[in-house]
Formats: structure tokens, C-alpha cells, sequence
């Protein structure tokens, strides 16, 4: 299985791109789905943002090294890779944040309709946002199971929430199918692209889709905490009303009026004064992104995760994977589903195999093909199949559960 995955390795078009991470000795990532390896120009970058931006240039920098731009700079960049023009997406906030704006800009654009429409088991952020609205009076929260969606948009929707590839199983909503469904029900639909962007080809426009969100921190490489970004339709850019009015979103911040009047365009969704040193990191990692073309990392993706099902499936392991069998019908993920999930990820991680828990039994890879190797796979493989054989996940300090799983 090693000599296979090294000869893959050697035909991979994507093989320089690893050159390019810091990716730690000794350690295989599969968690890149979580927070994204660090691209080996971010500090560099990051250094000349903080010594010369700020530390030589200090208040200049906003015009001169454009950092007052840099939020529609990124947000430019992003815009192709999830099928959306230029002037569509903005880097801003965290996506809880981004949710919050267009779900109440969604909903105010929808009077008369009250509910917004999700799937239970959605990422927790998306379901609470909408309680926290929910409780101001603002909304009703309504959950179907995937399958009753459509039958659950009726006239009092105003607005369908989705998280485009499931945080838990990997599963693809199909983005045209249920957005046609929902406009056909006179709602509007807002997809939480986390997952997704910067992992595999979206197409908000050709979709139709109205609004978006996703992380900068995970398939985009910005760093933990990284800003994220948003995207209005052009269409409803003149509409699109949010409540969190700041004054970076004003249409001419330092005219410094006492009076509100929203920028005309995407900039609209911007609220304080953006965070520069996230912004630039994030920049590097989109970059990187853009260069490899998601096609590219998509078609990768989906070659590692089928060799790792095809290794372990050599080794004789059986699991239950939760995860889509049709590599088109997931991200870049792959899911189990067993008992000692948490302890066996402990015990892969002692093993240097750095994968992740969803509770409450729920055992995940992500593949994040720039700086992954088939060689990393068949490792991976041997040391799963290792653990379950030899039950070491059975030790007592590999059920110790941290704050953060
Ligand atoms: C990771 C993730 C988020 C994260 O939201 P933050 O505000 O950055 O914490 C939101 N939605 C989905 C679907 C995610 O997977």
C-alpha cells in the first residue's frame, strides 16, 4: 500500500503545493476542515504588516498600504472561487456574525413572513443565531430533517438557512435544487459555505443563491480565529438592509456624519474598524487557494479520501462511515461513526494522526489535498487500523476530554 501511495504521489499535479505549508514533522493533518495549515508566507507576511505597515508607517498604512480596502481586496479574491462577482463578497467579521447581519437583512426584505427555515443538526452557530433573533421577537425558528425541506417552505418562510457541506457527515445539499425550491416558495436563501469554500467548486450565481457565509479559517488557511466573509447578490444589494450599522459600513465613513446612510455596496456588511493583522494572514492563505484552483483541490480531495476508505478497507477495518459513499456527494470529508470516537482520536493524535471528535460519537478526517500525500493516507490508515487492533485507545488518559474538542 506504501509503494501505491508513493507512486501516487509522484504522478500528483498538486505535489509542490505541500512545499509551500509548514507542515509540522512527524504529523499527519487530517483536521485542515477545522483550522487550516499555515502557509509558509503568512509569518513573513505578517512580519512585514506589523514592522513596516504598522510599526514604520503607523496611521499612514490605511492609505498607503491600502489597508482600508484590504476587507473588498480579499473579498474580491474569494469571489470567483465560490461562483460570485467581484463585487459580491466582502472578508469581515467571524460567520457567526456574517449569519446574524443577512438572516435579519433576509428576514426584513421578506415582510409578512416570519420563519426562517433550517435542518436540525445544522452547525450549532447557525440554529443559535437564529434563537438569539428568535428571542428578540424577530423570527420563528423552524427545523425539517433534510429530506421534508421542501415540503416545509411555506408562505410564512422568509428565509432557508443551510450549510451547504454538512460540518458533521460531509453531505452536499444540492444548492441549485433547494434554492430553486425555496425562491419557487417566494423565500430567499442564505448558504453557510464553511465547509466548502476553498475545498470544492461552488456556484452561488449559477445557483441563484442569495446570500452567503464562510469561514477564513479552515479550507482558506487564515488562521485560527481568521476574518470570514460574506456575499449579497448583486440583485439585492440595493435591498439588503443589516442592523449592525458601523460606521466602516457608512457610505462615507469619515464624513463623520451624525446620520446613517448605508454604503451602496458590498461594503455595507463591514461594522468596525477591520482587523488587519487577521485580513493579511487571510490574504496568503486565499492566494494560495486561488493559485491551485479549487477544481484542482476538489478532484484531489476526493482521490485521498477514496484511497484511505480503499487502505483501510485492505487492512480489514470496518467502520460505519456516515459520510456519503459517492465522493460527489461529500466534501473534503470523511466521517465515522462509532462508540469510542472520542478515545480513539485521542489515541490517533498520540500517534501524531491529528484528526477530530464531533460529539457525541462521531470520528472525522478532513482531506486537505495542498499539503496532503497518498503516503499520508496509507500511514493514516495503518495507525487506525493499529488502534482499534490493539484497543490502546482504551487507556485512561485517552478519555480525559479537553475544553476544546
Ligand atoms: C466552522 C463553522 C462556523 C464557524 O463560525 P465562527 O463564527 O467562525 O465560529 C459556522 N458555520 C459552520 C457551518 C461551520 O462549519
Amino acid at each position: 500500500m506504501l509503494e501505491r501511495a508513493r507512486c501516487l504521489d509522484v504522478g500528483d499535479p498538486l505535489k509542490e503545493f505541500r512545499e509551500r505549508f509548514d507542515v509540522p514533522e512527524g504529523v499527519i493533518y487530517l483536521d485542515g476542515n477545522s483550522l487550516g495549515c499555515l502557509p509558509k508566507a503568512t509569518p513573513e507576511r505578517l512580519e512585514q504588516v506589523v514592522r513596516e505597515e504598522w510599526g514604520r508607517d503607523l496611521i499612514r498604512s490605511w492609505n498607503s498600504a491600502g489597508w482600508i480596502d484590504l476587507s473588498s481586496k480579499i473579498g474580491t479574491k474569494i469571489a470567483p472561487l465560490i461562483g460570485a462577482r467581484a463585487d459580491e463578497v466582502i472578508a469581515c467579521d467571524s460567520t457567526s456574525i456574517n449569519l446574524f447581519k443577512l438572516i435579519s437583512a433576509a428576514l426584513a426584505m421578506r415582510p409578512g413572513r416570519k420563519v426562517v427555515l433550517s435542518e436540525p443538526g445544522n452547525f450549532p452557530t447557525d440554529l443559535y443565531m437564529i434563537e438569539g433573533l428568535e428571542r428578540q421577537g424577530l423570527t420563528e425558528r423552524r427545523l425539517a430533517p433534510r429530506e421534508a425541506l421542501a415540503d416545509a417552505l411555506d408562505g410564512d418562510v422568509a428565509l432557508l438557512l443551510l450549510t451547504h457541506t454538512h460540518y458533521k457527515t460531509g453531505e452536499l445539499f444540492d444548492m441549485a435544487a433547494l434554492t430553486h425550491a425555496a425562491h419557487e416558495a417566494g423565500a430567499l436563501v442564505l448558504w453557510d459555505l464553511s465547509h466548502s469554500g476553498g475545498a470544492l467548486p461552488v456556484d452561488l450565481n449559477g445557483c441563484e443563491a442569495d446570500f452567503a457565509v464562510g469561514c477564513g479559517y479552515k479550507y482558506f488557511n487564515g488562521g485560527p480565529g481568521a476574518p470570514a466573509y460574506a456575499f449579497v447578490a448583486e440583485r439585492h444589494l440595493k435591498a439588503a438592509r443589516q442592523p449592525l450599522t458601523g460606521w466602516m459600513g457608512h457610505a462615507a465613513p469619515f464624513a463623520f456624519s451624525d446620520d446613517y446612510k448605508a454604503a451602496p455596496g458590498v461594503e455595507k456588511l463591514l461594522c468596525g474598524t477591520p482587523p488587519i493583522l487577521g485580513l493579511a494572514a487571510l490574504e496568503v492563505g486565499v492566494d494560495l487557494v486561488a493559485e491551485i484552483g479549487v477544481d484542482r483541490l476538489y478532484e484531489k480531495s476526493q482521490a485521498l479520501s477514496e484511497f484511505f476508505r480503499q487502505c483501510l478497507s485492505e487492512r480489514g477495518v470496518v467502520l460505519d462511515l456516515v459520510s456519503p459513499t459517492d465522493p460527489d456527494a461529500r466534501g473534503s470529508q470523511l466521517s465515522f461513526r462509532h462508540d469510542e470516537a472520542y478515545a480513539i482520536c485521542q489515541a490517533l493524535i498520540a500517534r501524531g494522526v491529528i484528526g477530530d471528535f464531533r460529539d457525541p460519537d462521531i470520528l472525522r478526517f478532513g482531506f486537505a489535498p495542498a499539503y496532503l500525500r497518498f503516503e499520508d493516507m496509507a500511514e493514516a490508515a495503518r495507525h487506525l487500523a493499529e488502534v482499534l487492533e490493539t484497543g490502546e485507545w482504551q487507556c485512561a488518559e485517552f478519555r480525559q476530554r479537553a475544553a476544546v474538542t
